[in-house]
């Protein structure tokens, strides 16, 4: 039997994010929706952060409220404070990655706290769960895991303590983040085998962006230390603030075409993943997606029920 490998889409929420285009909540829903049935079980569609901050995210609410009445689908979302846990759980989110950064200054400017205040906050989003006996799975992210755009090098050590304490405290998965593409594979590496010195039965999860091209060759590294879970972008969308023209997210039809090549199995409908792709440019016109597949032209070995949606 082929060995399994869960991709969770993230573009509707790390993708939409820098994108200038507002899609409405019915854009969003079909998007959600198809994407669902081209296997994906689990999408993160969502963030609950303030309104003037990210208008993109106005509707999280609605958008949450109809994402949990799709059949088959995992609906989850970001939250970086207890505020935006609270509302999250107010609707009914059925699982919340709790963000904070292990390069402090990464956390200052991206939440105005230092990175052992946001870690209070994780345990006081648990305590509140465990106090109100909310039916939901709180997951435990660590942004610039693998180096910071404005502080340079992380603590490998700061990392897998954070990780402990996250864990220690209820956290049903780690996902470290590469969040501005700074991961080789060699650190990849590095890095998960040490937190698989502590994660015991727990997920873990790896989140890359492709700022550098070194998105992929960094999932190979992870697959090594035997991650099994990988968070991606449609179209590879994402950028990066910092740094403007650079690509994002790694793409997901590229990842799940890489898995599957590799003899994994991924679940994903490349049919239908693809034609949704195509959907996506349509409704964001302005984006200049990435990822080598939905380029791809018919190739000799290119299984044909892979490229019906590109002729
Ligand atoms: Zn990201």
């Amino acid at each position: 039997m082929k060995d399994s490998i869960f991709l969770r889409e993230v573009g509707l929420r790390d993708g939409l994010q820098l994108v200038k285009t507002h899609l409405s909540t019915e854009i969003k829903l079909a998007w959600i929706s198809e994407q669902s049935k081209a296997g994906f079980g689990e999408i993160e569609v969502t963030s609950f952060v303030p309104q003037k901050l990210l208008p993109q995210f106005s509707d999280a609410e609605e958008l949450m409220v109809a994402s949990n009445n799709l059949p088959n689908l995992r609906a989850s979302a970001l939250v970086l404070n207890v505020k935006g846990a609270i509302r999250a759980l107010e609707c009914g989110t059925k699982k919340v990655t709790f963000v904070l950064s292990a390069s402090e200054m990464h956390n200052k400017s991206n939440v105005k706290c230092s990175t052992d205040d946001s870690l209070a906050m994780f345990f006081d989003i648990l305590n509140l769960v465990k106090e109100k006996k909310y039916n939901v799975e709180i997951a435990g992210a660590i942004a610039t895991s693998f180096g910071c755009s404005i502080q340079g090098d992380v603590s490998e050590r700061r990392v897998i303590d954070l990780a402990g304490k996250m864990l220690a405290a209820g956290a049903s998965e780690i996902i470290l983040a590469d969040t501005v593409g700074y991961a080789n594979p060699m650190q990849v590496k590095h890095l998960f085998s040490m937190l698989n010195s502590i994660i015991g039965k727990r997920h873990v999860a790896a989140h890359f962006h492709d700022t550098r091209g070194m998105g992929l060759a960094n999932v190979v590294a992870a697959i090594d230390e035997g991650v099994r879970r990988f968070d991606s972008a449609l179209g590879g969308l994402g950028g990066c603030p910092f740094a403007p023209g650079a690509s994002g997210n790694i793409a997901t039809e590229d990842c799940a075409y890489l898995l599957e090549s590799m003899g994994f199995s991924t679940n994903v409908d490349f049919a239908k993943l693809l034609l949704l792709r195509k959907k996506l440019s349509s409704w964001l016109p302005n984006e200049k997606l990435e990822g080598r597949l939905g380029a791809a032209r018919p190739a000799i070995n290119f299984p044909t029920e892979l490229i019906s949606p590109l002729i």
